[in-house]
């Protein structure tokens, strides 16, 4: 009673808000302090993030760009500094002081920058106005910004970093709010923004298509700013953000959570773009509203979006986001451009959020799944990139050249938070949430700490040993986590077997904890077949702004992936090595499982690779049977074979894929038959280019354009490409081109030896089919003509040149007969 009277007074005084009654989180987050040690698998994806990404990283450039304040443009540049300043804290917490003296003079230099206003960011001065007090792009630059001087804060105690993040704090507070700027994605105003769809940019608000949703994710470090220094003032600036939500997006975006939350809508109707990471960087500030106000209205419509989101949108690997956003129903494409890095490391961090909050074993699952899956697999082996996406069927190397971008600075910070996803802690003792060889130490209150280290190979094996290193002579009580995919976890205390361990729950051993006693777990992982219920072949249409949006094509046949625990597995040709098969150029499509009436067989796993590997039988697409070995889906990272050179941005050197059709499915059998028709085709040819192939491409001199791909099939395109191909010395031929009837729009010449051929323009004339176009070659091209040994010349150079300036083709196949 005395405590709240004092409570009430100071936070009547000092402005600071006493926490509701009833405590909002069932677990603290531990810092990066606290898991002084990451060994194993982790520990080496954590250090080649360090040493391939943070120290390599270009930071002096980036914050120069704070400095001089130069930058009027609308787009994105000014994210970098701050999630490396984060990035960089965090990963030399326990170690590296190097990296630490370097983050802490970019500190310095950031703090040295801010604005007499508190102002500290790249746009200039004249561009920010009252009406403006932001660029377009500022709010995803400024949310990293001040999450890392809050993070600098917390873990080093610098007050001046402090300090900075509520000057900046209070410039927001300033210029945005009733009677001031708002977050408006559009000029327009209720009623006439009510259902309006918009495209374009937003003066402070980000992209229009975000319906404000861009400006508001700042309340995730603001209340963060809140929690720090107890100012209640960003609290209530937050909640006025977020009471303003459904007024600004014309949508009642915000509100209507709660209709995803009962069921009766999808997260992606909640207005006409659903941005994933967007979303996840609000609803981590939506937890934060309920972890200091106690008020469960925002922790529901969270919870009721994870719920929704787990449901549909979530691929076998843990992670989200087709493109970069939610689509409808189960529409879950298995290639191109699906699961942003981005995406991932807010989807992670929501969910570790809901985890501590509510101490609901699903979303430590969950974060399991996508700690052995996904994060990895969009992490370069070298630790020096990440990919943009990550689909779970895909190619190698794309994706992994690029940036420095929003993805690859999101790779580096999600790995540097890696030590805070593993465990949990309360007034009672420690949560072991993830199993990973590692060592914690956690502070816990009344100046108690108890160490415990963790030695396993998990997932690879599924036994895992803690040891206790020291502990309070005081009665603590750990928790393990029984994950709830495996029906036969065992735990022993000090060999005693522990009765009540139940799949999908905490066991909690609650004792005076001495150093040596030692708590082993076992969580057997059974193989299995998974066939998927996504819908996965879709159409791509896209909206004014250009985002790209997916239509579902009904009737596919779902392919089937193997799994083993949380370890999601994939084939990648980086790793063929049967001599009388050729890999396969896109597994995914190429492949089939051959499923009846043989189970994996388990296999060596190739060096550097976390394992366990299988061997299973399966049939390419030209009929050959072979058997192909499955990794887990993590490796894809690995992307060049370590005894040859690497492959250039350009290669497509490798393929993977997690899901493979069975070989029974009628989408394989159709394959089946039309490889062999163009495979007939080809043996009967003159000459014939593999298009995307790059040795066949190669040996045909290819020059200009690009490849792709579409429809299974690869195709090249651009305004002006060749190749040089061979023609028979004695009689006439024919050039047989394939294209696809539903490209608009292309007009180009076809020449062969600088004589036009033909115009060809392709005008939507064969909707929805490939289709081949017969130019006749005469023996005049290369009639007379010899070679440098005096033999008949049968080189021919066949051109696509288109007259627009714009694209010529997409040329599917070429063959000469
Ligand atoms: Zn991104």
């Amino acid at each position: 009673m005395l405590r709240t009277t004092i409570t009430m007074l100071l936070s009547l005084i000092c402005g600071i808000y006493a926490h509701s009654a009833e405590p909002s989180r069932v677990q603290e987050t531990l810092t990066v302090n606290e898991v002084p040690e990451l060994r194993g698998y982790l520990g080496e994806r954590w250090e080649a993030n360090r040493r391939g990404s943070l120290h390599q990283f270009d930071i002096d450039r980036y914050t120069k760009l704070v400095e001089q304040r130069t930058h009027r443009e609308w787009w994105w540049a000014g994210e970098q500094d701050g999630k490396w300043l984060e990035s960089a804290v965090l990963s030399s917490a326990n170690s590296d002081p190097a990296l630490r003296a370097q983050a802490k003079a970019i500190l310095d230099r950031l703090i040295d920058s801010q604005e007499p206003s508190g102002y500290l960011g790249i746009t200039p001065q004249d561009i920010r106005t009252a009406q403006q007090p932001l660029r377009g792009m500022d709010p995803y630059e400024d949310y990293f910004r001040l999450h890392a001087l809050i993070t600098a804060y917390e873990q080093w105690g610098d007050e001046q970093a402090l300090t900075a993040a509520r000057r900046f704090g209070d410039y927001l507070l300033g210029h945005i709010g009733p009677g001031k700027a708002e977050f408006w994605p559009s000029d327009l105003r209720p009623p006439a923004n009510e259902k309006r769809t918009l495209e374009g940019f937003t003066k402070i608000a980000g992209h229009a298509v975000h319906y404000s949703w861009e400006g508001t994710l700042l309340i995730d470090p603001m209340l963060r700013l809140a929690l720090a220094t107890g100012d209640e003032r960003y609290s209530e600036w937050s909640k006025w953000v977020v009471g303003n939500i459904d007024t600004w997006s014309g949508w009642d975006s915000y509100s209507r959570l709660d209709q995803v939350a009962s069921g009766e809508l999808g997260v992606h109707e909640l207005q006409p773009y659903v941005h994933s990471h967007t979303f996840h960087m609000n609803f981590l500030g939506f937890l934060r509203l309920y972890e200091i106000t106690g008020d469960e209205s925002y922790l529901r419509k969270v919870a009721g979006a994870w719920d929704d989101i787990a449901a549909r949108q979530m691929y076998i690997t843990g992670s989200v986001s087709v493109g970069e956003h939610y689509e409808s129903g189960k529409l879950r494409p298995l290639t191109g451009h699906v699961v942003e890095t981005c995406a991932t490391m807010s989807w992670l961090q929501v969910t570790q959020y809901l985890l501590e909050l509510t101490g609901d074993v699903k979303y430590a699952d969950a974060m399991e799944k996508l700690l052995w899956n996904h994060v990895f697999a969009s992490q370069a082996i070298d630790g020096d990139c990440y990919r943009y996406h990550t689909p779970p069927n895909g190619v190698k190397p794309e994706g992994f050249f690029h940036g420095p971008d929003c993805c690859t600075s999101s790779g580096h910070r999600l790995v540097s938070l890696l030590p805070t996803f593993l465990y949990g802690k309360d007034d009672q003792g420690l949560f072991i949430n993830q199993y990973a060889a590692s060592t914690v130490e956690a502070q816990l209150p009344g100046d108690r700490t108890i160490r415990v280290r963790q030695e396993t190979n998990y997932p690879e094996s599924p036994q895992i040993d803690l040891t206790v290193e020291s502990a309070p002579d005081s009665s603590l009580a750990i928790r393990l986590r029984n994950p709830s995919w495996c029906q036969t976890p065992s735990i022993t205390l000090n060999g005693k077997s522990l009765s009540n361990v139940t799949p999908g729950s905490y066991l909690t051993i609650e004792r005076v904890w001495l150093s040596g006693d030692v708590i082993q777990a076992s969580f057997p992982m059974e193989l299995r077949w998974v066939q998927s219920d996504a819908t996965w072949k879709t159409v791509i249409r896209t909206l004014p702004g250009g985002e790209i949006m997916h239509d579902p094509v009904p009737d596919a046949t779902g392919p089937w992936a193997l799994i083993r625990g949380p370890v999601v597995y994939a084939a990648d040709t980086l790793w063929w090595s049967n001599p009388e098969v050729p890999a396969p150029h896109r597994v995914g499509d190429d492949l089939a499982f051959v499923l009846h009436d043989t189970s994996p067989q388990q296999v060596d796993t190739p060096a550097g690779l976390i394992g366990p590997s299988y061997k299973v039988p399966a049939i390419t697409s030209r009929g050959q049977h072979v058997d192909v070995l499955l990794v887990p889906f993590t490796n894809i990272g690995h992307w060049y074979r370590d005894d040859q050179r690497k492959p250039d941005k350009h290669a497509a050197a490798w393929s993977y894929a997690v899901w493979l059709p069975s070989h029974e499915s009628p989408e394989f059998q159709e394959r089946l038959k039309l490889r062999q028709q163009q495979e007939q085709q080809l043996a009967s040819a003159f000459d014939y280019v593999r298009i995307g192939n790059h040795e066949s491409e190669t040996l045909h001199q290819v020059q200009g354009g690009e490849t792709g791909q579409f429809r299974d099939r690869s195709y090249r395109h651009g305004v002006d490409f060749s190749y040089t191909m061979k023609m028979p010395t004695e009689r006439s031929a024919k050039l047989i081109v394939t294209y696809w009837g539903s490209d608009c729009g292309r007009e180009f010449d076809v020449l062969a030896n600088d004589q036009v051929l033909d115009t060809t323009r392709l005008n939507n004339s064969r909707p929805g089919e490939f289709f081949e176009v017969a130019y006749p070659l005469s023996q005049e091209l290369i009639a007379g003509k010899t070679n440098t040994f005096g033999q008949k010349e049968d080189n021919i150079t066949i051109r696509f040149r288109s007259r627009t300036q714009q694209v010529a083709g997409g040329v599917f196949g070429i063959r000469i007969e």
